[in-house]
């Protein structure tokens, strides 16, 4: 049996007031970029629910990773929040609309920006992130409008 690839959406940018892309999703960058408002205070936000599988608190600017959530779907698929400074741990659950952190300018990143990734199942931690970046699905957003 085939089972047809569903595209994901996304309800809403991780920031409350939107956001905009600023980096798209290409086979180099298997991710996407969203940036803030000017106006924004800079939390973000859960745009799917699901389970906290690990995080990354100790990074900085220039550093060769950075501070990042990551969250395991209901479908089991995880959401990776890049340049984000956590304020949730490890097997915590969250839903929709909950902050997880605040964006910073952890690792490569020259201006606010969360680096948004959707990989599939895997164990979920920082490093298993990292070995499969390159591995990142096309998703979509419903809308990048304020919430
Ligand atoms: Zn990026």
């Amino acid at each position: 049996m085939t089972k047809g690839v569903l595209l994901h959406t996304y309800e809403h940018a991780p920031f409350q007031k939107g956001g905009r892309v600023t980096t798209e999703f290409s086979k180099k960058h298997a991710a996407r970029d969203i940036a803030p408002r000017n106006d924004d205070d800079g939390q973000v936000f859960a745009i799917e629910g699901g389970t906290v599988t690990d995080t990354e608190d100790s990074m900085s600017q220039g550093d060769d990773r950075a501070n990042m959530v990551i969250i395991r779907g209901p479908d089991t698929l995880l959401t990776v929040y890049a340049h984000v400074d956590p304020s949730v741990a490890a097997n915590q659950a969250v839903k929709i609309g909950d902050k997880i952190g605040d964006v910073d300018l952890s690792g490569d990143s020259s201006g606010s920006h969360v680096h948004l990734a959707r990989l599939p199942s895997g164990t979920g931690t920082v490093d298993d992130v990292l070995e499969r970046q390159d591995r990142g699905l096309f998703y979509q957003f419903k809308s990048l409008r304020p919430w």
